[in-house]
């Protein structure tokens, strides 16, 4: 199920950031706590009147220089208009209708039939309301008073903005069998040119098809007899807008295309090694428990020996210790050099995602583990596990039921991981365990 967008736009400094954080408030869809994730605040999730919704604080994106505002501001508007479902436009009572909030309220006007809420901050006292009735010269109707710093208002906000979502959440248009890949990564490794190299070859049937959010363009192919759909290509195939060449933006597109998808490429240049933001980028994909293929391209750039492969992969592994089971492609979008390979990688990680794990063999797995390495004991108390299950497919999902699921240490976790990994391999795919209380039948 794709959920509706909210943009927050308006220019510097009017609390964007601020009453953004009131939104999303705990429930950020970015864990924070694991090492080589960005804390980059512009995408959250919010849940208001049972509508779940992701948030973008589109001030969050930095647009060239402080002395080009104006642009900024414009860029960030345009992006707000293709991204969003209802945008928030913010002003600021303080300092009064500006020149910028005129310019924005233009383009919102303009070129775009998205709806718009007209968010007037820093209200920080009600007797202080009156201030936003000059705000009704924006042309964007009644204005609603907040205080993202006091948190006044915030209800207020979304019970207009959730009024103007779409009726009907859009439904994910694909079914079960068809393979969903994002393309994901930093502006410039080459994610059109690859998605064309995959496209561009034979026996490749291809059409393109409006996507679950308003233009999004997603491109569904056939290989094979097997259905795939690269979600969200409108970013990627046709180009030129000033904010899609931003690298906090390519990594809000990647988080987007993650949501929806099965699989994610995560592409690198093999010119640059390894950035930090591809590091981020797959981040979210780990977390977001997708599948994962690592494709290193423009292999055809850099000088090679015999061990260059070798010694790239080394270094993916070590910068990507979060996702081991990735396997690592490398392939030259511009000369088609091992472009065949990347389907098939596709397909092998895809099943992986998908695998179910009879229970008997599962709890033969464990049971094998716990015999051969016991968890340790924890001042004088020892995990014991009862018996395993999965729970869910991609991820797959397992539920081991424990005397005290305190007592599952992440190490142990860890070995744990590994073992079902030698057992099962699941290769490209991450997995989860959960730890869940059962005592009914242990009581003496
Ligand atoms: P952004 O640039 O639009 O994202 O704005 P920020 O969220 O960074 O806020 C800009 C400044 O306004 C900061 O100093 C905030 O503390 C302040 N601010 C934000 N919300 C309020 C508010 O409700 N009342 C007041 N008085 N100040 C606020
Ligand atoms: P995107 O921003 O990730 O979609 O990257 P593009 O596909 O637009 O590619 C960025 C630049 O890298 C362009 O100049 C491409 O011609 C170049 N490029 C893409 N793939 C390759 C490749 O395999 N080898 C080389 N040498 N250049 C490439």
């Amino acid at each position: 199920m794709a959920e509706a967008t909210v943009a927050i736009v308006g220019r510097p400094n009017v609390g964007k950031s601020t009453v953004f954080n009131r939104i999303i408030g705990q429930r950020l869809a970015i864990v924070e706590d694991r090492p080589g994730v960005t804390r980059d605040r512009l995408y959250g999730k919010a849940t208001w009147k049972g509508r779940t919704f992701s948030v973008i604080d589109t001030g969050g994106i930095q647009f060239g220089e402080d002395d080009e505002l104006l642009k900024s501001v414009r860029a960030q508007a345009e992006l707000a208009m293709d991204e969003a479902d209802v945008v928030v436009f913010m002003v600021d009572a303080k300092a009064g209708l500006t020149h910028a909030d005129r310019e924005v309220a233009e383009l919102l006007y303009r070129k775009s039939d998205r709806p718009v809420v007209l968010a007037v901050n820093k209200v920080d006292h009600p007797k202080h309301r009156d201030l936003v009735y000059e705000f009704y010269a924006l042309g964007f109707g009644e204005p609603i008073a907040v205080s993202g710093e006091h948190g006044h208002g915030i209800g207020e906000l979304l019970d207009a903005v959730v009024a103007k979502f779409p009726d009907e959440e859009p439904v994910e248009p694909y079914g079960d069998d068809v393979v969903r890949i994002a393309v994901i990564g930093r502006p410039n490794v080459g994610k059109s040119s690859l998605v064309n190299a995959l496209l561009g070859r034979q026996r490749v049937i291809v059409s393109d098809v409006a996507g679950t959010t308003r233009d999004a363009v997603d491109t569904p192919f056939e290989r094979d007899g097997k259905r795939y759909v690269l979600i969200d290509t409108a970013g990627i195939r046709k180009r030129g807008k000033i904010y899609e060449t931003t690298e906090k933006y390519s990594v809000l597109r990647a988080l987007r295309a993650i949501e929806r998808c099965d699989v994610a490429l995560v592409v690198l240049d093999a010119k640059d090694g390894v950035t930090e933001q591809d590091k981020h980028i797959a981040g979210y994909a780990e977390e977001a428990g997708r599948a994962s293929v690592i494709v290193v391209n423009k292999w055809d750039a850099i000088e090679k020996d015999d061990k260059t492969m070798q010694r790239f992969t080394e270094r993916i592994r070590d910068a990507f210790k979060f996702m081991p089971y990735a396997p690592v492609v490398f392939v030259s979008a511009a000369t088609g050099q091992r472009i065949n390979l990347l389907l098939p990688a596709v397909d092998r990680v895809a099943e992986e995602h998908a695998r179910r794990i009879p229970t008997s063999v599962l709890n033969d797995v464990i049971s094998d583990a716990v015999a051969t390495t016991p968890p340790p004991s924890d001042r004088g108390r020892r995990l014991k596990i009862k018996y395993a299950a999965q729970v869910a497919v991609k991820p797959p999902t397992f539920v081991l039921f424990v005397n005290d699921p305190e007592l599952l240490h992440f190490s142990y976790e860890r070995f744990l991981e590994n073992r079902l990994r030698a057992a099962f391999r699941f290769e490209g795919t991450p997995i989860r365990l959960i730890a869940r209380a059962k005592d009914d039948d242990d009581r003496e």
